[in-house]
């Protein structure tokens, strides 16, 4: 009989603390939201006083035959400010877009190597300038996985943005596109500056960005690996790093196939 009522006041402890686990788990779903919509909200109350600041600018721009010398400096100068706000708040937007847990998320069926074709013609040009260029590797069948296709470009665009932007003229970008029958595998390689043990445990967060001089003189918000880690995430799957100082850098996106995807997605169904 002793033993029973043992059992028991466990059970009953368990189920206590497997309550309040929930009701955290509740509270920092709520917090997320929160979070979310307040960036989402503050960002939105932001562009437009700032539109209105780039239009004068404009206006100014026009006018400097008639303005004291120095202007045009000044001019640029606030141009230079007002075009990296409207950068961090198009990030701002884009980064609370896709981490709203609110958001309804229809994945598709789409195949990788659109995407991958898609974000390659877009890069080409610009890299081209650099002397630069981007390979990729396809398989000759299609990479099905389950996504939202404009997320995808976003991961895809932001890697591939990276490798250029931190990589100097002349070298190559390479993508590789692989898969097996429970996962697909996309890797972006470059020739750049590399990346530090420290730093590649820190790129993914929020507002991060190398202390390297080489990294600050190039525009940037921090934010576009927290925006492709958000996007991996909500896909189920998963982004490294591997880098060595002044060899290059591969980021690694691994998601699921559609098979894996959907027998996950029921799991976390009959969980929730
Ligand atoms: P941003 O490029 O706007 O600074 P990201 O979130 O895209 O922001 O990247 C965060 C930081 O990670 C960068 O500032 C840079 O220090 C580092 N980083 C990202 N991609 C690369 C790369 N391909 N090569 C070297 N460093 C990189």
């Amino acid at each position: 009989a002793l033993d029973v009522g043992h059992d028991l006041g466990h059970a009953i402890l368990n189920a206590r603390a497997h309550r309040r686990e929930r009701e955290l788990l509740t509270e920092l779903r709520e917090l997320d939201a929160y979070k979310s919509g307040l960036i989402a909200t503050v960002s939105h109350e932001l562009r437009n006083p700032l539109s209105a600041v780039a239009g004068h600018l404009e206006i100014l721009r026009s006018m400097r035959d008639a303005m004291p010398d120095g202007t045009d400096r000044s001019l640029a100068a606030m141009e230079r400010g007002t075009s990296r706000l409207e950068r961090i708040i198009e990030d701002l937007l884009t980064f609370s877009k896709v981490g709203d847990p609110g958001r309804v998320f229809a994945p598709a069926v789409i195949d990788l190597r659109e995407v991958v074709r898609d974000v390659r013609e877009l890069h080409d040009l610009p890299a081209r300038r650099r002397r630069q260029r981007v390979e990729v590797e396809l398989p000759d069948s299609p990479v099905l996985v389950r996504g939202l296709t404009g997320d995808l470009d976003t991961v895809v665009s932001n890697l591939v943005g990276n490798a250029l932007k931190y990589s100097g003229e002349g070298t190559v970008v390479r993508l590789v596109l692989t898969q097996d029958a429970r996962e697909v595998a996309l890797t972006c390689t470059d020739q750049g500056l590399g990346i530090s043990p420290a730093d590649q445990r820190a790129v993914f967060g929020e507002f991060f960005r190398s202390a390297d001089p080489a990294v600050r003189r190039q525009g940037g918000t921090g934010l576009g690996l927290a925006i492709v880690g958000r996007i991996v995430k909500r896909h189920r799957g998963r982004v490294t790093v591997t880098s060595e100082i002044g060899v290059g850098s591969t980021f690694r996106v691994v998601l699921p196939s559609v098979e894996e995807f959907e027998r996950a997605a029921a799991e976390a169904a009959f969980e929730a």
